[in-house]
C-alpha cells in the first residue's frame, strides 16, 4: 500500500486521495511518500510523448487501480489544447538547454502541475465519496495564484480563494488575477508580503476554531500550493520529459548525466527534480538559483537556515520569499525520514527564526546541489547579455538561473549537459524584459507590444487582450485578518 505520512512523524499515514484533499499533515508538516520510489528505466521511457510518461511517472504514486484514472486526468491536463503539443519545448540558449515550462494557460510553469491537481481534486472526492465542498486556500507571489485560479474555475464541488501581495505582484500577474471568470473564486489582496499570506493560510488548515466552522457548513479547507503532494508529483514528469527529448534529439546519449539549473522559491520544482533522480534520472547536480531573497543559497553552501532577514521585492517576485515551503520535504529525505528530528528543527525556525543541520546531512546536500544568487541589476544584465548572444529571450525568473549557472560554470568548469528550467513567459514580467533589452522606461502593455516588434517572439495565448478584461475583484484586506475572512467565506456557505 502506497501511503504518505508528515515530515514531522505525528499524522497517521493515510492514502494518496486523501492526502491530495488534506493538503497538509494534522501536525503542521508537510505529506510526503512512507514508500520507497520506483525505479524506472530510462530505455522505456524515452520515445513516450507528455500524456504517456505523465501517466508512466505519476502512477507510481497513486494505488495500483488507479493507473487509468490517472491516464484520464493527465489526457485532460496535457492534451485537450491547453498547452501546444509536445507540452515542454526543450531549445538550446548558449550554454545551456532551455526547458520551456510556460506554454499552459497562464504563461507561468505553476500550470504544469495546476492543470492536473483539479482534476486528481475531482478524482479524490470521487474515491472517497466525499460530499462535502472542498475550499481550496491558496497563497500566491503571483504565478500559483492564477494558475490555481484557472484550474480550479467552475470545477464542480471545489470554490477557490487566493490570497495575493498587494504590492508584490507584476502588474501582468495582477491583472491576469483579478480578472478571472468562474462563479466559484475569490482573489483578495493583503497588506503584507507573500510570507504572511503564506502563513496565515498554513495556520488555517490547523485551527481548531475554522474546522469546527467547516463542519458546521459542511465545507473542508485544502490547498493548491506547493504544500500539496498533487503539485511536486506532477512537476517530476517534466524532468524526464526535457532528458528524453534531448535524447531524441540526438544531443546527448541514454544513460548520459545532466545538471538541471532550477530558478527556485518555494523549493516544490527542484525537489521534483531530487525525486526524479531518485526514480532514476542520471542527473548530477542540481544548481539551485535565487534573486536578492538569498535564503537558499546560504543554506546549501553553509547548512544554515536563517529567516532573519530583510525580505527584498525584486524583479523576479515569484521567488522573492524567505519561508521555503518544500525545503522541510528534502531535509526529512536527507535526514532519512526522521520526524523527530524536523519537528525540531521546525520548532526551532518557528521559535527563533533559525535552524542548522549537521556536518554529515550538509556534506550529502552539497554532493548533490549547488547554489547562487543573483543581484536585480545582474538579472537585467544577463537578459540583455543572453539576448545579445544567442538571440533567446529569459524573463527575469529564468534569467536568475542564466545567470547564476554562467558563475557556477565560472567557478567549477562543470561542462556537463545543463538544462535550465525556464518558470516564466518574458511576456509576463514585460516592463523589466523590455528596459533590460532597450534601457527604456515604458508602461507594461507598450512593453509587451514592444517586444512582440522587437523580437517576433509570439504572445502567449493567456496574454492576449488582458488590458481590456473586466477587473472583477477589487477587496484589499490587513494581514492579521486573513483568518477573520476566510472565518467569514466559511459561514456564507
Ligand atoms: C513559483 C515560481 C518559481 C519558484 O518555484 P518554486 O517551486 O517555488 O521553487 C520560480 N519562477 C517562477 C516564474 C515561478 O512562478
Amino acid at each position: 500500500m502506497k501511503l504518505y505520512k508528515s515530515t514531522r512523524g505525528q499524522q497517521k499515514p493515510i492514502d494518496f486521495y486523501t492526502s491530495i484533499l488534506q493538503g497538509i499533515a494534522d501536525d503542521g508538516g508537510l505529506l510526503v511518500p512512507d514508500f520507497a520510489f520506483e525505479k524506472k528505466t530510462l530505455a522505456d521511457l524515452v520515445d513516450m510523448n507528455y500524456v504517456d510518461l505523465a501517466t508512466e511517472i505519476i502512477s507510481s504514486f497513486v494505488p495500483a487501480d488507479g493507473r487509468e484514472l490517472i491516464h484520464q486526468a493527465c489526457i485532460g491536463a496535457y492534451d485537450t489544447g491547453l498547452f501546444a503539443k509536445g507540452v515542454v519545448p526543450v531549445q538550446p540558449a548558449g550554454n545551456v538547454y532551455v526547458a520551456e515550462l510556460f506554454h499552459g494557460q497562464t504563461a507561468a510553469f505553476k500550470d504544469m502541475a495546476l492543470s492536473l491537481l483539479p482534476r486528481l481534486m475531482t478524482l479524490s472526492l470521487k474515491q472517497k465519496g466525499e460530499n462535502r465542498e472542498v475550499m481550496i486556500l491558496t497563497a500566491t507571489s503571483g504565478d500559483t495564484g492564477k494558475a490555481a485560479l484557472e484550474g480550479f474555475k467552475d470545477v464542480e464541488g471545489t470554490c477557490i480563494k487566493v490570497f495575493y501581495p498587494e504590492e508584490g505582484v507584476s502588474a501582468v500577474q495582477k491583472q491576469q488575477m483579478v480578472t478571472t471568470e468562474g462563479n466559484n473564486v475569490e482573489i483578495i489582496g493583503i497588506n503584507g508580503n507573500f510570507d504572511d499570506a503564506q502563513t496565515a493560510v498554513k495556520k488555517a488548515f490547523v485551527s481548531a476554531e475554522l474546522k469546527a466552522l467547516c463542519d458546521e457548513h459542511n465545507v473542508f479547507l485544502s490547498s493548491a500550493n506547493s504544500i500539496n503532494i498533487g503539485r511536486f508529483i506532477p512537476q517530476i514528469v517534466y524532468y524526464f520529459y526535457s532528458y528524453t527529448t534531448l535524447v531524441r534529439d540526438g544531443e546527448i546519449k541514454l544513460g548520459d548525466e545532466v545538471n538541471f539549473v532550477v530558478p527556485s522559491g518555494n523549493f516544490g520544482n527542484c525537489l521534483a527534480g531530487w525525486i526524479a533522480k531518485q526514480m532514476g534520472l542520471p542527473v548530477k547536480t542540481f544548481v539551485v538559483a535565487s534573486n536578492k531573497n538569498n535564503i537558499l543559497t546560504d543554506f546549501f553552501t553553509t547548512g544554515v537556515y536563517d529567516a532573519n532577514r530583510e525580505f527584498y521585492k525584486t524583479n523576479a517576485p515569484a521567488m522573492d520569499i524567505l519561508v521555503s515551503s518544500n525545503l522541510e520535504r528534502l531535509v526529512w529525505f536527507m535526514a532519512d525520514g526522521d520526524g523527530d528530528r524536523i519537528a525540531k528543527y521546525m520548532q526551532e525556525l518557528n521559535e527563533t527564526g533559525i535552524y542548522r543541520i549537521d556536518e554529515a546531512m550538509l556534506a550529502k546536500i552539497k554532493s548533490e546541489f549547488a547554489a547562487g544568487c543573483l543581484s536585480e541589476d545582474d538579472v537585467i544584465k544577463t537578459i540583455r547579455d543572453c539576448y545579445k548572444k544567442t538571440g533567446y529571450m529569459l524573463d527575469t525568473h529564468t534569467a536568475v538561473g542564466y545567470g547564476v549557472y554562467q558563475e557556477y560554470v565560472a567557478a567549477t568548469n562543470d561542462t556537463t549537459p545543463a538544462i535550465l528550467l525556464s518558470t516564466a513567459s518574458p511576456y509576463k514580467f514585460p516592463e523589466s524584459v523590455y528596459k533590460a533589452l532597450t534601457g527604456e522606461d515604458v508602461d507594461v502593455y507598450t512593453a509587451i507590444d514592444r517586444l512582440h516588434k522587437l523580437t517576433h517572439v509570439p504572445i502567449p495565448y493567456p496574454l492576449r487582450g488582458i488590458q481590456d478584461k473586466e477587473v472583477r475583484f477589487k477587496e484589499v484586506v490587513n494581514k492579521e485578518d486573513i483568518l477573520d475572512v476566510i472565518a467569514t467565506r466559511i459561514k456564507d456557505k
